[in-house]
């Protein structure tokens, strides 16, 4: 069955063939808003059951947990049973959402509960602005009052492991008529597939692009990446400097410190040459520690000397600000959790 999150205004009146013109304007409203088919009542009942024979919309938030410091962690359900999860996070300017990609994950880093049982499946567009359209009513958010303002695709999965549908989400979420998120307040993180970061530059998209580093050399990168094996760091900077070039837009580094692997003295000496010459700014993480894998956090202490060892040589950095501890914040944990608790 055709999700009708997955179609343009445009697309939604081919499909449809609803009449007169009016309604169809009416039916991408209701769906932008969150509701179900069958909450839309503006639509005459007639015209919502015959939708409802023929297509889906949206998908299900199945669990939300709070946490102490404000943020929310969602488990939504897909129309094929499959479980997805999400963060929600407020801010002064705003509230932030991350939007999961796939089910699972194929790129398999050493530190990622996501990727553990590999990729299940891609997620469709209308599933990734299912999340958001979902959220934002949960939030009692309207297409006026926005209650998620950004995004960042920053969930489970490889953006860039599923391009087109992700492209799509972008233009969908970004459209007018719609939730009208934009370009700009919607970040884009990649495991550094270098080839899709320059189709991206091309695309004429400004959002702004994360890229996962997580280590100084290539020998490192791959200990802890196997995408590292397709290409290197300095190919991955190339691509950056080309994103940048095209976009004009900041790139960000994200850089997971793990206790004995890439903070020392020599790693701050490399990034400096790496993030030379153009802009760009570090996101230093704390390392969740997931269960399933041997990699340990560093101490608080050891992330500051790190963060004063870059902020010497003039690195733009900082240390993210963590979130969801308590309620298994990190890419994967959740969805884990509950398939652990099947079994
Ligand atoms: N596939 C994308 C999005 C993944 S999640 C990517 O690789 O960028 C967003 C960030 O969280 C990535 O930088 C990812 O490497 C990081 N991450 C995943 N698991 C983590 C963990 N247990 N602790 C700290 N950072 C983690």
């Amino acid at each position: 069955m055709t999700d009708l999150l997955d179609l343009t205004l445009d697309e939604l009146a081919e499909i449809t063939h609803l009449e007169p013109a009016y309604r169809i304007k009416q039916l991408f409203h209701g769906l932008q808003s969150g509701q179900k088919i069958d909450e839309i009542t503006v639509l005459p009942l007639s015209i919502r059951h015959a939708l409802s024979e023929k297509f889906t919309a949206g998908i299900e938030i199945k669990e939300t947990l709070k946490s102490c410091d404000g943020s929310e962690k969602y488990l939504y359900r897909l129309h094929d049973d499959n479980l997805i999860e999400g963060v929600f996070m407020p801010h002064d300017y705003g509230n932030t959402l991350c939007v999961s990609t796939q089910v699972g994950c194929r790129m398999g880093c050493a530190f990622c509960a996501s990727g553990i049982d590999g990729l299940i499946r891609n997620l469709s567009p209308g599933e990734m602005l299912g999340q958001v359209l979902s959220v934002n009513r949960a939030h009692g958010g309207t297409l006026q009052d926005r209650k998620i303002t950004n995004i960042v695709l920053m969930g489970s999965g490889e953006p860039l492991d599923n391009y087109d549908n992700v492209v799509k989400f972008l233009r969908l979420v970004s459209a007018e008529g719609s939730i009208g998120i934009s370009l700009r307040n919607i970040s884009l993180s990649t495991c550094g597939l270098a080839d899709k970061i320059r189709k991206l530059a091309d695309e004429k998209l400004s959002v702004t692009l994360s890229v996962s580093l997580h280590a100084s050399t290539d020998e490192t990168r791959r200990e802890l990446m196997p995408v590292a094996n397709k290409y290197t760091i300095a190919e991955l900077i190339e691509a950056v400097k080309y994103y940048f070039d095209k976009t004009g837009r900041r790139v960000i580094f994200e850089y997971s410190m793990i206790k004995g692997k890439n903070i020392d003295y020599f790693d701050a000496v490399r990034l400096e040459k790496l993030t030379k010459g153009y802009p760009c700014h570090i996101n230093l993480i704390m390392l969740n520690s997931v269960k399933e894998k041997n990699l340990s956090a560093c101490t608080q202490q050891e992330a500051e000397r790190f963060l004063a060892r870059l902020k010497e040589r003039n690195i733009s950095a900082t240390i993210r600000k963590s979130f969801g501890n308590d309620i298994s914040g990190a890419c994967g944990q959740l969805r884990r959790s509950r398939l652990n608790a099947k079994k």
